[in-house]
């Protein structure tokens, strides 16, 4: 695909928000992407167009059957001023594998790439670049067919929509309490769990909330089928450090495959630590606790890059983990991964673009 994107500048831009009041995802830049999809003529019309509301039909598929999938990444600015993105290609490749599940018309994955560069370029002046701060950058998809008969839509748009955010723990990772859910279930296998796909947070929110309303920040969600096996913390993959070793729940169809879950991956086996991704019971977790082999819990993904956990609360039973102190590899692969992306150590991987 190498259409043209056509750009309608905005008339009077926004007032930018001081960047020590940023907040996640609550501002929004001057310009979004858009693009269509009709059968006939497949993805097209490509634009930046200023940001605003949409309007759409009140008929429209996705408010009804819910064929919806996103994104999730971050452009991040390097000490010289220059912009970076962290990883895009996997973004990319997952974006389509989240329209392939939901039947949603496949893009092409250099030119949603080279069409972000455009919208960065175009609202650069929003990217901060205070100690920490970020831009997100969601790019998502729904149908937008006018029908309620239940089959995939023949109409779709793609937006892309980019927002200032802040350091989520500002200069101190702090570990959070975190509850195992019994009664609610995130995903299964055969399902969409292994994708980005709405209904998939639609469906994570009441428990959350019951969780919250106990006294925790996370829910650590179970496997479907026996309710036993670990899958993921909250919107993030999961990591344990035992006795010297890390285990992460393999990827079993009804897991994201978090870019930050394979760049630990890739960190870990560099720097010559053991890591191992298999089937792994909250059950083992608590035994190795027992045994005082529990040394490090964390979860992982871009909004936080690393989240220490500090305390696991199971069946009526809680443990505290590392007396509820960040774990050295923890902080270790917090500086590392957060030091490529804002390009403040060397960049062996090649992760960064
Ligand atoms: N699991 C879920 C359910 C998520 O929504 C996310 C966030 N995309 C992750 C894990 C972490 O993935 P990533 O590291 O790619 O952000």
């Amino acid at each position: 695909m190498s259409q043209h994107i056509s750009f309608v500048q905005r008339e009077e831009l926004k007032n930018k928000p001081a960047s020590d009041a940023l907040g996640f995802g609550v501002h929004y830049t001057d310009h979004m992407f858009v693009m269509d999809y009709e059968e006939e003529q497949g993805w097209h019309d490509p634009r930046i167009v200023p940001y605003g509301p949409l309007t759409m039909d009140p008929a429209a598929m996705v408010f009804h059957y819910g064929q919806a999938i996103f994104e999730g990444l971050k452009a991040y600015t390097t000490p010289e001023g220059t912009v970076q993105l962290f990883r895009p290609d996997r973004n990319m490749k997952r974006f389509n594998q989240s329209c392939e599940r939901l039947h949603i018309p496949k893009i092409d994955e250099d030119f949603l790439l080279n069409a972000i560069q455009q919208l960065l370029l175009t609202d650069k002046d929003w990217i901060p670049n205070q100690e920490g701060t970020s831009l997100y950058i969601r790019p998502y998809v729904f149908a937008t067919e006018p029908f309620i008969g239940v089959r995939p839509s023949k109409q779709y748009k793609l937006l892309v929509i980019l927002s200032p955010v802040g350091s989520y723990y500002g200069d101190q990772l702090s570990p959070v309490p975190i509850y195992v859910e019994e009664k609610y279930i995130r995903a299964s296998v055969g399902g969409v769990g292994e994708v980005k796909t709405a209904g998939n947070y639609a469906a994570s929110m009441k428990a959350q909330k019951e969780a919250e309303a106990k006294g925790y920040s996370q829910i650590l969600w179970l496997d479907s089928k026996e309710n036993k096996y670990v899958e993921e913390v909250g919107s993030m993959n999961i990591f344990f450090k035992i006795n010297g070793e890390v285990v992460t729940p393999a990827l079993s169809g009804s897991i994201l495959n978090g870019v930050t879950r394979n760049s630990v991956i890739e960190l870990l086996n560099h720097w010559g630590i053991p890591v191992r991704e298999e089937k792994i019971s909250i059950q083992e977790i608590f035994d190795a606790h027992e045994r005082g082999e529990l040394e490090e819990v964390f979860g992982a993904g871009t909004a936080v890059v690393i989240s220490p956990v500090g305390e696991l609360t199971w069946n009526d039973q809680t443990i505290q983990v590392n007396d509820k102190n960040i774990g050295s590899l923890s902080q270790r692969l917090y500086d590392t991964i957060t030091g490529i992306q804002f390009g403040k150590i060397e960049d062996e991987f090649n992760w960064t673009v």
